[in-house]
């Protein structure tokens, strides 16, 4: 049994460690710790969730406490490209963990807070900068960050980030980097793209991929249910009410849908709180700390707001609609069943959906459990809560009178409206391409 100790971490490090608790390193662990250290490049395949923050933080770490001197001045001794705010923050505060016994200064640079504090950081240099590519790029132009210091560069999440549109900036990032540094280049998936980027940046890696880019996370309970999209805000809000929840992340596509799902859940006396791109910083911060401590069971999140989210006891993710990239299912899942806990992944397909899963299946080779709706369903939708049908929301305010004013509330989208038909006759039936 390998352990953090045969590793060679330095000292402070393992002092660390041992004050979490972390006992045995992962996978994505032993596989990069060791060629790390050695200065390689690392190319790794690994998803959130499976240590791979701790993969790049360690032996970055361990290189700084025994080649420690000060930082040159606006600039950073490690530099850290992350895809999303919070993501960024989550990293920076891994460093700041495991860098407890050294010292060690880290800062963050995301867009979405007053650059100015973020000037004032970087004045006298930081060992550790972790930002995401849009302000690190607005802090260079102002003259208050240059990368010529940068000797360790980590790219996390590189397929996000082309998904994003970071590929322009980071290409940007890097003609500044000075080449003679160590690169670790992180994705959860590797399509050629990806893997072309990475060529780029990376001068003879070594490669580590802890599971097939596309596996489903296996201690995951997958299930599916085939449900008309109107009838979703009633399965969810009986979903939270039945099942026990400890925590539950609940995906939209759209920043209004996850809005609009938290209105929703708020009617049926359930509370919940949403994270996406339209909430600012200080919002999204208090959410999900609110989710973290639990004051709050229940968070809606976009994918882009949620990517690399670390929170752990989540019990249940909720596909309230399916993503329309099947890569994005894989990531949403793996929320959920971390550090060895079980946990379930329930998915709503409406009909205009199942192109997607079909995608799903295909990419994770595993055919989702069909899950029918609970039996009493109709009267079970009956004795909700009517959702604050008296009140309209602002931006979904009609003209008066028109039929079906219960049902407008549920957010259900003119397209879904035009379909006709009973409730649920579509069942298992209906097949449209996404
Ligand atoms: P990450 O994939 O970096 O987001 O890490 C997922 C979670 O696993 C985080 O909560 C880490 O704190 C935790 N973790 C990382 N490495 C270990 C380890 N060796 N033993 C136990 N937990 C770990």
């Amino acid at each position: 049994m390998t352990t953090f100790q045969s590793l060679g971490l330095s000292e402070p490090l393992r002092k660390a460690l041992g004050a979490k608790g972390y006992e045995q390193p992962t996978p994505i662990q032993l596989q990069a710790i060791p060629p790390v250290l050695d200065g390689r490049d690392l190319c790794g395949i690994a998803q959130t969730g499976t240590g791979k923050t701790a993969a790049f933080a360690l032996p970055t770490l361990d290189y700084l406490a025994r080649n420690a001197g000060p930082p040159p001045k606006r600039s950073a001794r490690v530099l850290v490209l992350s895809p999303t705010r919070e993501l960024a923050a989550q990293i920076a505060d891994s460093f700041r963990d495991y860098g407890r016994f050294m010292r060690l200064s880290v800062a963050t640079a995301f867009g979405g807070v007053p650059i100015n504090r973020q000037i004032r950081d970087l004045v006298g240099g930081v060992d550790v900068l972790v930002a995401t590519p849009g302000r690190l790029l607005d802090l260079i132009e102002q003259r208050a960050l240059h990368l010529k210091g940068v000797e360790v560069f980590v790219l996390d999440e590189a397929d996000q980030m082309m998904d994003l549109g970071f590929i322009v900036p980071i290409k940007r990032v890097h003609a500044l980097l000075p080449a003679q540094r160590q690169t670790l280049f992180f994705s959860a998936t590797m399509p050629k793209a990806i893997a072309d980027l990475g060529a780029q940046f990376l001068t003879d890696p070594v490669r580590v991929s802890v599971a097939p880019a596309a596996t489903t996370a296996e201690r995951v309970h997958q299930a599916v249910t085939f449900v008309d999209q109107r009838e979703k805000p009633a399965l969810l809000a009986l979903a939270l009410k039945g099942s026990k929840i400890d925590r539950a992340l609940v995906f939209t596509r759209t920043k209004h849908g996850a809005d609009r799902v938290v209105r929703q859940l708020s009617a049926c006396g359930i509370p919940a709180v949403a994270i996406h791109g339209n909430k600012s910083q200080a919002q999204r911060t208090t959410a999900l700390q609110a989710f973290r401590d639990g004051r709050v069971r229940i968070l809606i999140a976009t994918d882009i707001a949620a990517r690399g989210i670390d929170v752990s006891g989540v019990s249940h993710v909720f596909n309230y609609e399916l993503p329309n990239v099947p890569e994005q299912y894989v990531h949403r899942i793996g929320r959920t069943a971390r550090a060895g806990a079980e946990g379930m992944a329930m998915s709503f397909c409406a009909p205009d959906e199942r192109a997607y899963l079909k995608d799903i299946e295909k990419l994770t080779r595993v055919k989702l459990e069909v899950a029918p709706l609970p039996e009493n369903f109709v009267e079970s939708v009956r004795s909700l809560p009517k959702p604050a049908a008296a009140k309209p929301e602002p931006d979904q305010r009609r003209p008066q009178g028109r039929p079906g004013g219960a049902r407008r509330e549920d957010g259900a989208k003119r397209n879904y409206r035009r379909r006709k038909g009973p409730v649920g006759a579509h069942r298992g039936a209906v097949k449209r391409s996404g």
